[in-house]
């Protein structure tokens, strides 16, 4: 702590001597602080003391040294001391709040750089899939809710969340398994990925899909051998069901947003990137900062018209047109998310070879090379940051090509944009993300050999690609910047989940496991950097948020454990115990 000891030394001495006229003669000082406010008011700013302490060491700092520190001061939402005890002794008022990190771990808060928190809120809020291991057991939840959820409405539409397609073959999960469960109401599940829904027949008759309806553009009904729907519907097919289903009401969304940004507050995160959002997003970000309940800081990515039709039927111009009136003090709608192609499971990715047992098909890109230039320059040149998907290497390669092309266009205007995903790299690109500023935004969490990986991914794409998946090392030794991302609630929000994993690249719920590629781990501390300053970086607000520093706003989580110096395989057996944004507690665990 060189630095902030070496800053802090003069007040660190005025505070003492203050703290011992304070202790001392406090009534004195009360009495005398409207009669003879002179000496004293010289004095005052010295000894206010810090609303709250964090004491006994832990604290790791992410500041340019990556210092470690022993105690910080937090006063009016800012960091005003960061040192040792002894530096912040002076500072412990009556009131002040004094948090004991001994045995313990603070962090600047995380930051989530890819998540959507209404959809993981709407998840929440309804039937949840994700605890599901096995087929059986996705049907017994379903029926579970049906049982919980008893109406007689046959018209009435049963939705769950976030299903594993790892546990279906490459045809996908059939509506029989859904039509034998004992309802006559409609069932969709939607596919932890977000690119596959999974529905029963009588979904598929509401929604009038049968054997003559065409696959939509840029989607695919899966069929069974007698050419009827079975039940998998890929990619933009989802929406036909969709237009079906009732739309949820404004009062939802806004429940949904919120139990969503509990949950990121529960798991320590203080900033996040809202990946994929519309008008209705940005009404619901709006009345939770109108009710005081956005404990977070936001930038929301606007999904561009790609086919993917929008979950408000709004017009897209005209909403990138008012974006500006629905920001707020912690919202900034200043992002753009294009999607460049689909996902590998169902090839819809684009890649740069074909999939294996096929003479061309390397998946499609939603634009065109040419399109997507022409979007990327646009809206640069409005300086916007452009988040794009990109999974296949076809499509990383596309979007770094329309960055450069936007980059020479309109000079570099330091947009910060970037993209996620990033399953699929080919070498000759690693190096350009340090070469074009350009983020690289892993979701780092499913860079081990899941259910995907090995039964989806690889029969189609053979071992070479597989172990070359989620580059992140090549990418951190190219100078590139790593951030981290959830994708929740396509997987978990839990950060340590995801550094855990790229840490050891083996599956984080087990001791040991199979490893995708070795030579592609990273640090511990390089994952951190990932969650709280490089994340920071992309969110513009590198000055304020991302390390503990004095004057940088006191976003902070404190784990029940230190990190460092012990097996990875512990990383996410920590746990949050509290969640600080602005010096306010957001997040305290229960027990
Ligand atoms: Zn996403």
């Amino acid at each position: 702590m060189n630095q902030s000891k070496g800053k802090t030394t003069m007040t660190q001495s005025l505070n003492r001597i203050a703290l011992s006229l304070l202790t001392g003669m406090s009534l004195f000082l009360v009495a005398c602080n409207s009669e003879a406010p002179e000496p004293v008011a010289e004095q005052k700013p010295a000894v206010e003391a810090a609303d709250t302490v964090l004491v006994n060491g832990g604290i790791y700092t992410v500041n340019a040294g990556r210092d470690w520190a022993e105690a910080a001061a937090i006063r009016d939402g800012v960091f005003v001391m960061v040192g040792d005890n002894a530096d912040v002794e002076a500072l412990i008022g009556p009131s002040t709040r004094i948090i004991d990190l001994a045995g313990k771990m603070a962090l600047p808060g995380f930051h989530d750089a890819h998540v959507h928190p209404r959809m993981g809120g709407t998840a929440l809020l309804g039937c949840s899939l994700e605890p599901a291991g096995s087929v059986e057991e996705i049907i017994e939840i379903v029926t579970g809710c049906l049982s919980e959820d008893a109406s007689n409405d046959d018209e009435k539409w049963l939705e769950g969340f976030a299903f594993n397609l790892g546990l279906f073959g490459q045809d996908g999960p059939n509506k029989a398994l859904l039509d034998a469960i004992d309802t006559d109401r409609p069932i969709v599940l939607w596919g932890a990925d977000g690119h596959n829904n999974w529905v029963n027949s009588r979904a598929l008759e509401l929604a009038g899909i049968t054997a003559d309806t065409p696959d939509p553009a840029l989607g695919v009904i899966e069929r069974d051998p007698d050419g009827e729907p079975s039940g998998t519907l890929r990619e933009t097919a989802q929406e036909l069901v969709r237009a079906a289903m009732p739309q949820s009401t404004m009062e939802f969304e806004i429940s949904a947003l919120l139990a969503g940004v509990d949950h990121l507050n529960s798991l320590g995160i203080t900033s996040w990137i809202d990946a994929s959002v519309g008008l209705g997003d940005y009404q619901a970000y709006q009345a939770l900062e109108n009710s005081g309940d956005l404990t977070g800081r936001v930038i929301t990515s606007l999904t561009y018209e790609s086919g993917f039709a929008h979950h408000y039927g709004e017009e897209f111009e005209e909403v990138l047109t008012n974006r500006h009136q629905y920001e707020s003090e912690h919202v900034r709608n200043s992002a753009i998310k294009i999607f460049v192609d689909g996902v590998l499971e169902g090839e819809t990715a684009a890649i740069l070879e074909p999939y294996l047992g096929t003479q061309e098909d390397r998946g499609e890109l939603i634009l065109s090379p040419e399109e997507l230039t022409e979007a990327v320059t646009r809206f640069d040149a409005m300086g916007m940051q452009v988040h794009m998907h990109a999974i296949g290497d076809r499509a990383v390669r596309a979007g770094l090509d329309a960055i450069e092309a936007a980059q020479k266009e309109n000079g570099r205007l330091d947009n910060r944009h970037h993209i996620s995903h990033l399953q699929m790299i080919d070498v000759d690109d690693i190096h350009r993300f340090a070469a074009l500023d350009t983020a690289a935004n892993f979701q780092a969490l499913w860079a081990y050999p899941d259910t995907y990986i090995m039964e989806l991914n690889l029969p189609v794409l053979g071992e070479e690609r597989i172990q070359g998946m989620y580059p992140i090392g090549s990418v951190e030794r190219s100078g590139g910047r790593i951030v981290g991302g959830s994708d929740w609630d396509v997987s978990s929000a839990n950060p340590l989940d995801a550094i855990e994993t790229a840490v050891r690249r083996q599956d984080s719920l087990a001791a040991d496991g199979a490893v995708l590629n070795e030579g592609e781990r990273v640090s511990l501390a390089t994952m951190i950097d990932a969650y709280t300053i490089n994340a920071a970086w992309l969110m513009h607000q590198e000055d304020t948020t991302g390390s503990i520093e004095v004057g940088k706003k006191a976003d902070v989580v404190v784990l029940d454990r230190p990190l460092f110096d012990r097996p990875a395989t512990e990383i996410n057996d920590a746990r949050v115990l509290e969640t600080l944004l602005d010096g306010e507690t957001v997040y305290v665990a229960q027990d």
